[in-house]
């Protein structure tokens, strides 16, 4: 079967390359029937590539005219993919329901310190990342990657959104720079208590074709091991391909479209 709904979606609004009408152009010319807009927020806090206050609403202004311009052609919608890092921000939409968005995708890419006194990038380079972890997680691995997954566990389980984004992101650099091993006890112990806790929440799961087409990945998230834990618990899983060029908008899609048990977070 042919997914053509794609709800993970970056434009120039945030880190993606292309503006929103480019991605729109690419999404019609895919035969996608539907295009959700998902711009990082992490507010009130700001990163380099994600929306503040202002221009978040900038963003859905103009999302919301492309939409009125392309309806006969195709439904767009406007959401975020809103950051997890416990003490600093939250995906939940009592947050972001002053914005009146369609939907809220919940992501864990950054880890806070132990201290809480910051917070260390799971995705932006494997140097900061190796840095952050000799810093403040005592050098161990182990502890960090603990730390995301429970991060991930206290998102599904504490609030209030649609879709869980990429929960095992920190494999994105463990194929080209390997960093962990996944075949260690502690790393499968943590997978299953993450698939139970996502299982447990209820909530929609996506299989993110991003890693791919950025070239970091053969696989998408989740990875085979956890994928394995959250099919046998039944999870909802939805596919998505976190584009952030137009040229990356259904990548993947044709390979892993089988692995879809969701097409539209509105309709289970
Ligand atoms: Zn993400
Ligand atoms: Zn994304």
């Amino acid at each position: 079967m042919k997914v053509v709904k794609n709800f993970h979606t970056h434009c120039s609004f945030c880190d993606g390359k292309n503006t929103p009408e480019e991605m729109i152009l690419a999404a019609i010319s895919s035969g996608f029937t539907t295009l959700g807009f998902s711009s990082h927020a992490m507010l009130p806090l700001c990163e380099n590539g994600t929306l503040d206050e202002n221009t978040i609403y900038d963003y859905i202004k103009e999302i919301r005219s492309l939409g009125e311009k392309y309806k006969d052609k195709i439904e767009i919608l406007c959401g975020v993919e809103a950051d997890y890092i416990e003490n600093f921000t939250t995906p939940d939409k009592s947050y972001y329901k002053k914005f009146d968005l369609d939907y809220i995708i919940g992501s864990v890419h950054f880890v806070s310190t132990p201290d809480f006194s910051t917070y260390i990038s799971c995705d932006t380079s494997i140097d900061a990342l190796q840095e952050g972890i000799k810093r403040f997680f005592d050098g161990s691995v182990e502890k960090y990657l603990r730390a995301y997954f429970a991060a991930v566990r206290k998102m599904a389980a504490s609030f209030e959104f649609d879709i869980i984004g990429h929960p095992d992101l920190p494999w994105k650099f463990n194929e080209k720079f390997p960093y962990f091993d996944p075949c260690s006890s502690w790393y499968k112990d943590e997978l299953i208590l993450t698939a139970d806790a996502i299982a447990e929440s209820g909530k929609i799961t996506e299989i993110n074709t991003g890693a791919i087409s950025r070239g970091w990945l053969k696989e998408p998230y989740p990875l085979p091991d956890l994928r394995a834990l959250l099919i046998e618990r039944k999870v909802p899983l939805i596919l998505s391909s976190d584009a952030h060029a137009s040229s990356g908008i259904d990548c993947a899609f044709d390979r892993f479209a089988h692995l879809a048990t969701v097409f539209d977070w509105r309709k289970q």
